[in-house]
């Protein structure tokens, strides 16, 4: 298995509640290092291009809405095949659903406010990166 990156948010719900570190340190202890992090708001348009897979979905405006309601906290992560490994650790959509010790089930409030994103592919995670960081920004 390679060392492959991903992009992780940590979600307005969680730096509202101040639970930056405290996801982090769930990602790091998960063997995934952050390579790159800031933390930026969203502009409505900005939300409405990186979810604009789910355009057509019911809850996209309310999914736009709540991501540009706060700060978020935008990381490069690296590690063993990280696209799946981010996704066990982050847990399912809905935190109800959630395995215990995950993110999600752990620390999320609801399914739309769930704390974390995680891309879903090598292909999407590079997409993603490169629509928030430069090269130069990336630092393993
Ligand atoms: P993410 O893409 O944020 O990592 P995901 O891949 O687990 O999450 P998606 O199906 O891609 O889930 O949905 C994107 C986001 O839209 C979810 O994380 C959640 O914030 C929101 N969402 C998904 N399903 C619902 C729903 N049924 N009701 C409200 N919000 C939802
Ligand atoms: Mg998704």
């Amino acid at each position: 298995m390679a060392v492959t990156r991903t992009l992780s948010i940590i979600k307005p719900d969680a730096t509202r509640r101040n639970l930056t570190g405290r996801v982090t340190q769930m990602l790091e202890e998960a063997g995934l290092r952050v390579v790159a992090s800031k933390r930026i708001r969203l502009t409505r348009a900005q939300a409405e291009a990186f979810y604009a897979v789910h355009r057509e979905r019911p809850f996209f405006a309310s999914l736009v809405a709540f991501m540009t309601s706060g700060p978020v906290v935008v990381q490069v992560l690296e590690g063993e095949d990280a696209v799946a490994l981010n996704r066990r650790v982050m847990g399912a959509t809905d935190p109800a659903q959630a395995e215990p010790g995950t993110i999600r089930r752990e620390l999320a409030e609801s399914i739309e406010a769930n704390t974390v994103h995680g891309s879903d592919s090598d292909e999407n995670a590079a997409r993603e990166i490169a629509f928030f960081f430069s090269e130069i920004e990336i630092v393993g």
